[in-house]
């Protein structure tokens, strides 16, 4: 018997990592088994130009335009490829058209003045500008549970186009707070004693997302609600138990662009370094 060959001591402590999904692997095997059957296929994002499959939007963004960029695909993509989601395209017209959709703008500053300057908890919704298309979402989760990782919304915070902050209050968490987390949210019992009800907090949210139009109404194609943007929405919106139609919601961490790969998103933090410098 070949006793070589069935010592597992080099493969014990290397992982075997798929590239689209990050999922890990402790035999070869199972990584093979899983790109087979995985539904992430063709894995990685790929260079338009030569078909390069490369680990990350990053890779790809490197090998297009980065300083050792392939000299060939970085020509081509210097003249038809978007530089944001950098998909390349076939002629300068549909490339222009496709800027329409694909356009990202960054704003100078997003950091909510009215934040920075320790806005009392009891101050909440200055007027929204109607004109208003969209309004950011942002949700502080304090420590439920008898270990303290169940995230419970305890404050949250909507900022319109301008920055403005157009409604910040405290929420009364629905569960028990065995954690409040003070180092990352700054929050305390105190702060939370005289908070906001969350249904309350529902109604004036809806408010400002429907613009005063009923969810029914939108439902049968009003056309006034609000775009809500956010980073992994779908956590904010489940601590808040709230729900809005999935066609106004614009998620950071599920935009393909700025995404790691196809499946993984970066973090907000990294995503605000890199775009917003
Ligand atoms: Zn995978
Ligand atoms: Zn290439
Ligand atoms: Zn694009």
């Amino acid at each position: 018997m070949d006793a070589e060959a069935n010592l597992p001591i080099k493969t014990l402590n290397t992982r075997h990592t798929c590239s689209a999904c990050y999922k890990q692997f402790n035999k070869k095997e199972h990584l093979v088994e899983h790109m087979k059957i995985s539904y992430h296929s063709p894995h990685q994002p790929i260079c338009g130009v030569c078909q390069k499959h490369c680990k990350s939007y990053e890779s790809l963004r490197e090998h297009l335009a980065g300083p050792l960029a392939k000299a060939n695909c970085s020509k081509v993509f210097s003249h038809l490829g978007c530089n944001l989601c950098l998909k390349i395209f076939d002629s300068s017209d549909s490339l222009s058209k496709h800027r329409g959709i694909c356009c990202l703008s960054a704003p100078g500053s997003l950091v909510p003045k009215m934040l920075l300057s320790g806005q009392s908890h009891a101050d909440i919704s200055s007027s929204i500008d109607e004109g208003a298309q969209a309004v950011a979402i942002d949700c502080e989760m304090v420590g439920g549970g008898s270990d303290g990782s169940v995230d419970l919304c305890a404050r949250v915070c909507l900022v319109d186009e301008d920055e403005n902050v157009v409604f910040n209050t405290y929420i009364q968490p629905q569960n028990p707070v065995t954690n409040y987390r003070y180092e990352l949210t700054g929050i305390t019992e105190a702060l939370l004693s005289d908070a906001m009800p969350l249904k309350e907090a529902h109604n004036q949210i809806l408010g400002i997302l429907y613009r005063g139009e009923s969810v029914r109404r939108q439902l049968l194609g009003g056309t006034k609600a609000r775009l809500l943007v956010g980073h992994d929405l779908k956590h904010d919106l489940d601590c808040l138990r709230m729900s809005y139609p999935h066609h106004l919601l614009r998620d950071t961490a599920k935009y393909r662009p700025l995404m790691k790969t196809n499946l993984v998103s970066h973090s907000l933090k990294y995503l605000v370094k890199t775009y917003l410098g």
